[in-house]
């Protein structure tokens, strides 16, 4: 929290105390601005976003949308993936959409992102290999248009848009999305991605507020 510590030149044991040093500071600074800070915060919470993100530690929900803590409910994987037998995922989903009464779900990817350009070669990785099947899966559904990119970190970006659209996609499918729809509550589906390079978010322009546009064998009624 100190930007003044060097912390590439802390050693084991520092880079672990500096971390709880870290939340000391962040405790003084809360309470000086608001001496009731966590007071508030810990009589409960009501998120209007879910954050599906991807694990890399660049891309932190709150700092990057200037919110603050108690306004997005956060679910992160590697690559930002949404799996629709992924119990973590799913149930996260489930409590964001029928407890919380979250109104927007926003699955965010970024650019360079490491789990996209893993999965692009073929290289072993070990388990993560199976995760990351999932988005030759992606790639696999576009691959006509990608395989068309003959620049590599274009085509990598490229995967990047199409697995955050295939995301959206799949939340939409889920049977939590569609029953929230059906039960009239307003819940939008959105996809964006992020620049490591520039810090800002592009919206991928495929919002989804029902169901109508989901391919009918997936519809739920
Ligand atoms: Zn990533």
């Amino acid at each position: 929290m100190n930007p003044k510590v060097d912390k590439t030149k802390l050693n084991h044991a520092e880079l672990y105390a500096n971390l709880l040093d870290g939340n000391k500071q962040f405790v003084e600074d809360a309470l000086s601005v608001d001496p009731e800070y966590f007071e508030t915060l810990a009589k409960g919470q009501a998120p209007p976003v879910l954050w599906i993100g991807c694990a890399d530690s660049r891309v932190p929900a709150n700092q990057i949308t200037n919110t603050a803590p108690g306004e997005i409910f956060v679910h992160r994987n590697i690559a930002n993936m949404v799996i629709h037998t992924d119990m973590n995922m799913l149930s996260v989903l489930d409590y964001a959409v029928n407890v919380l009464k979250v109104k927007h779900v926003i699955v965010t990817g970024h650019y360079g992102c490491g789990g996209i350009a893993a999965a692009m070669g073929n290289e072993q990785f070990g388990l993560i290999d199976n995760w990351l099947r999932h988005i030759k899966d992606v790639y696999r559904l576009h691959a006509q248009k990608l395989d068309a990119v003959t620049d590599i970190e274009e085509r990598r970006d490229k995967l990047v848009e199409y697995n955050v659209i295939e995301g959206v996609r799949n939340l939409c499918k889920t049977s939590i999305v569609q029953n929230a729809w059906k039960s009239g509550q307003q819940l939008g589906i959105h996809g964006w991605v992020y620049s490591l390079k520039t810090g800002i978010i592009s919206d991928m322009k495929v919002s989804t507020y029902n169901n109508e546009h989901i391919d009918n064998v997936f519809r739920l009624i």
